[in-house]
Parts: structure tokens; sequence; C-alpha cells
């Protein structure tokens, strides 16, 4: 590739220029010489970096309100703290597209708190929900990245959520943009009786050491990690992830992944056949994330993701740069971790390794509220547990809780909405934000999760018996794949459809038999496969009955 200084050879009118072979246009790479912005987005982040924003919104945007914010901030850089303009109510669907993103604006923020490890205490939960209550009109979403999200808040009191937040070791630094965003961890580490070993403290330390540092908060695009002793965090569509393995040699530790991503272009992580003990993986994760941003592609924003240079790369020659430019050391060959049959939910009873219990339970879709979790605490430490955990599947677990304490524990959170022994349909079910809040969305999800499950429970009820694993069916308001839909039995991309009297309706692409772990890949997507919102119940059921009918033994729905 040539850096893009060099003057391209001329030719003279009287002498044809040579045949030569076609040359790639660069793709903004710093590491090959090109510093200078190729799109606003980079020009953005290279005239100030994005973390300097808090400072504004703490000494002019907060107090002078909505109308006072820098449109570069507002639609760029509030981004590294957590914080978009949420939709504005009663668009509808099909204007999307048609909009331009002020006519999309409201006044009001979502605001992401970064969770990671999806680790709570009791006390931050509450706080959680205290906050909800006074600041976002309640609203509260377990996202499927272990984050809370909060709706309708005003810029005029981020700066007291920020305080309050961090004053209980919680912070919304990062929580979105060109960053490393929340580090994914599993639900049940260090309690699980079958973990490999407990990833948390390595991402603790990668917290401690990383998260707001100048030198990693202008990447390409976002940065996904994932850390478990555990095959149980989507590993495979993470930028990077450490996957505990045993060495036969060397004892418990990680294998490494790199360049998953889901989206347009959705790609399985590469294994680079690299075993990495617990306390080297900070320094590998630094070592990844700075090829990322060295040699990550910048030109176009839709090929900034690292899943592209490991694809251009392959897996090798990733590892060699990895080693020679920024570890300055090799790594040590490892085996594959073990890949489990069916995916792994947390949602029931489960016993821990200390002889306490861990007691998953099912909101719909991640949805619940401030008052709810507030309600969720208190009987927690009722149960004589102070620890929660949020999940990849949008679920809550409840760590550390006695035997005798078990049951009284899921009465309380049955009552408050939150079963811990749902139908497969509930628990099986993740949606993204959608229409309700989401300026991109083209299809309302969370309420239709809700509709659909309740739907599936009475048409499906003579069937429940024999579905031994849930049937996950993933909702995403648009092509972005914020719910994974490339990876669900049953994955559906929301955009506008044709119903059956011509009209254009609210309906999904469907994507059948995508899966993780055993059945690693993204769903077929099948042309012409589209159903509208309306007959969504309808088509689920078919789709199961069909299955069910036509399994052979204990063949799963990916097979
Ligand atoms: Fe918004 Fe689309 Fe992501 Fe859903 S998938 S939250 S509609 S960007």
């Amino acid at each position: 590739m040539v850096p893009p200084t060099t003057s391209p050879p001329t030719a003279t009118p009287s002498t044809p220029a040579p045949p030569r072979a076609r040359q790639r246009r660069g793709e903004g790479q710093w590491a090959l010489g090109y510093r200078e912005p190729l799109n606003p987005n980079e020009r953005s982040k290279k005239d100030d970096d994005p973390l300097n924003v808090r400072a504004r919104i703490e000494t002019i945007y907060a107090p002078g309100g909505f109308a006072s914010i820098d449109p570069a901030d507002l639609r760029g850089r509030f981004r590294w703290y957590g914080l978009y303009t949420q939709r504005k109510p009663g668009i509808d669907g099909g204007r999307t597209a048609t909009l331009a993103p002020e006519e999309l604006d409201d006044e009001h923020f979502m605001l992401r708190v970064r969770i990671d490890g999806g680790r709570l205490t009791t006390a931050q939960l509450a706080l959680i929900g205290e906050l909800s209550q006074t600041y976002a009109r309640d609203t509260a979403d377990i996202t499927d990245r272990q984050n809370v999200q909060y709706h309708w808040i005003r810029i005029e009191d981020v700066p007291t959520l920020w305080e309050r937040l961090e004053a209980a070791g919680l912070t919304t630094m990062e929580a979105c943009g060109d960053s490393p965003r929340v580090v994914l961890g599993s639900p049940l580490a260090g309690i699980a009786e079958d973990e490999v070993l407990d990833g948390g403290p390595a991402i603790d330390e990668i917290l401690r050491r990383y998260i707001g540092d100048p030198r990693f908060s202008n990447l390409p695009r976002k940065f996904k990690t994932a850390i478990s002793g555990l095959p149980d965090v989507a590993h495979e569509v993470h930028d990077v992830a450490f996957v505990g393995v045993v060495h036969p040699e060397h004892g418990p530790g990680f294998d490494l992944w790199v360049g998953g991503g889901l989206s347009t272009n959705p790609m399985i992580a590469k294994r680079l056949g690299a075993w990495i003990p617990l306390d080297e993986v900070p320094d590998v994760w630094e070592g990844v994330i700075s090829v990322f941003r060295d040699y990550g592609y910048r030109r176009l924003r839709n090929r900034a993701r690292l899943k592209f240079l490991v694809a251009d790369w392959g897996a090798e020659k990733f590892r060699q740069v990895l080693e020679d430019e920024y570890l300055n050391r090799k790594l040590i060959d490892g085996p594959a971790p073990e890949v489990p049959e069916v995916a792994r939910d947390h949602v029931g009873v489960h016993r821990q390794k200390d002889g306490l219990f861990a007691v998953g339970a099912a909101p719909i879709a991640g949805r619940v509220s401030g008052s709810t979790l507030v309600e969720v605490a208190k009987a927690v430490e009722r149960a004589g547990s102070n620890r929660v955990r949020l999940t990849p599947q949008q679920k809550l677990v409840v760590l550390d809780v006695p035997e005798a304490e078990v049951d009284g524990l899921r009465a309380d959170l049955a009552a408050l909405g939150l079963p811990t022994e749902p139908s497969p349909w509930r628990r099986g079910v993740m949606a993204c934000t959608g229409l309700e809040f989401c300026k991109l969305a083209i299809v309302e999800t969370k309420a239709r999760a809700a509709e659909l499950v309740t739907a599936l429970e009475a048409r499906l009820a003579d069937v429940v018996a024999g579905v031994a694993a849930p049937i996950s069916v993933h909702l995403n308001g648009c092509p972005n794949s914020c719910a994974r839909i490339q990876t669900a039995d049953i994955g559906l991309k929301g955009q506008i459809v044709t119903d059956g009297d011509g009209r254009q309706v609210e309906g999904f692409q469907v994507h059948l038999g995508g899966g993780l772990g055993l059945d690693a890949g993204f769903g077929r997507k099948l042309r012409g496969h589209k159903v509208t919102a309306a007959e969504l119940p309808e088509y689920v059921e078919r789709v199961v009955r069909h299955y069910l009918a036509g399994r052979d033994g204990g063949e799963r729905f990916a097979q």
C-alpha cells in the first residue's frame, strides 16, 4: 500500500502509460502514515479528544440547557460518556431514513451506565433504581452487553448523575463512542463450579489502566471485549475475547480470539491459537487494541471495525504483528476451549462452588424499571446476599443465596415480574431498544417482544414439555445487530414490509438457524422471507411446531 504523500507517476501525451496493477486506495491506517482525517468522524476526534467533552457538559451545557450544545459534541463526542439523543416521539419508522439527524433528535438523552462483567452490589443496584426514579422517568433496560440504559435524561441533570454514580463506583465513561466499551464477563465468575478460572481480576485491571486513557480514546470504531472463564459471553462476536481453557502444561488460562462482530458483514472471531495466563491478559489486551488503533481502517466507517482488518490479514499475520510490534515476545501456543452444546443463560437456580446458590431471573427482553430494581435490591438483601450480576442475555442473577432463602427469593422475584422458571419463549427472547427511543430504528421491538412472549405462551402451551432448550428469538429494530439477530435460532431484522393488502407496515426479515458454541454460525437469511409484525406470533408458532415435528432425537434448532 502506498502512503498518500506519494505522487502518482505521470505519462507524457505521446507515450501511453504502461499497464499497471490497480492500486487499492488507502484505508486511513495511522501505522501506514495516514494521519490526516479522511471523514468527518475522524476529523471530529482529531480536532478534540472526545473525553474533553465532559468539562463542557459540566460547565457550559448543563447550565445552558439543550440549546447551548455544540452539534459536533451532541452527535459525536457525547457518546464517549454514554449519551445519545433519543428519538423524538411520534416519528414512524418509515421516515427514519428520510429525516435529517436534527429532525429525529429529542431534547432528552439515553444514558448508558457501563457495568463491566455485569457486577453490581445491592447498594449500586438500588442507587441505579433510585436515580432512574428521580431523573429517568423510572426507565431502566438491562442490555445484552450487561449495561443499564436510562431514557428521558435531561442535560441539566447529567453532572449530578455522574457525581452520584461515581460515588458508588459506577461510570458512564466510554460506554459508547469509538472507544473500549464495557468488558463482558461471566455472570457466574468466581462462583461457578465448572469455570476454568475467574476473569474478574483481569477486567478490573483493564478498567484501572485503560478506561479514560487518552491513548485509547480515538479508535477507528468501537472495541468490544469479553473475558470469561466459561464460554457464556458470546465471545465469538467480540473484537477481542479471552475464553477460559486449561493448557496441558501450564494450567488454567485463556484462549485468545480477535475480529468478531455482527451488524452488516457479520464475522465469527478467529482464534490466534495463543494461551494467555490471567496476569498477562491486560498487557495482551493493550497489544490487541493498539493494533486496532494503529492499523484499523479509518477511511470508511462501515469498514472500520477490527473484523475487517482480521479478515484481510488472517490470524497468523495478526498474531505475528501483535507479537513482534507490540508485545516484543512470542505468545505460548494453546488449545481451543471446550464448546458447550447448549448456550448457557444463567436462568434458574444453580449451586455455587461454595455451596451457596445463584438464582437467575428473566425480565422480558431486559425491560425493568427503576422501581423494580430498588425492590430487587431489597429482596436480595432479605435473602442474605448483596451481589447481583446482569447477563449478556438481558437477564439478572442473584449470587450467594443460602439454600434456606432460595424459595423466598424466587417468590419475591416472581412477584416483581422476574420469574426464575420462565417459559422457554420468555427465556429465549431478546430485543434491542427499537423505535421507542432509537433514532436509527425502523420498527418497535421491546413492546413487541413482550406481546410475542405472551402470545407464544398461549399458542404453544401444549408443546412446552418438549422444548428441552430455549429457542432464541431476537428482535432488532434496524439492520444493525444490537440484539445479535444473526446468532439466534430465529433472528428478526426490523424493516418496512408490504402486507397482504399492499400496505407498507412494520415487519421483519427472518434469519433462521444462527447460534453460538457448538453451532457457531450465522442464521440463514431466507430471500423473500419476511413477516409483518402482526403476523409474527403465528409465524414463530409455525416455525417452532415445524422444528419440533421434524427434529431427529435431541437435534438442536441450528442443526
Ligand atoms: Fe437501534 Fe438498530 Fe441498534 Fe435496535 S439494532 S438499538 S434499532 S441501532
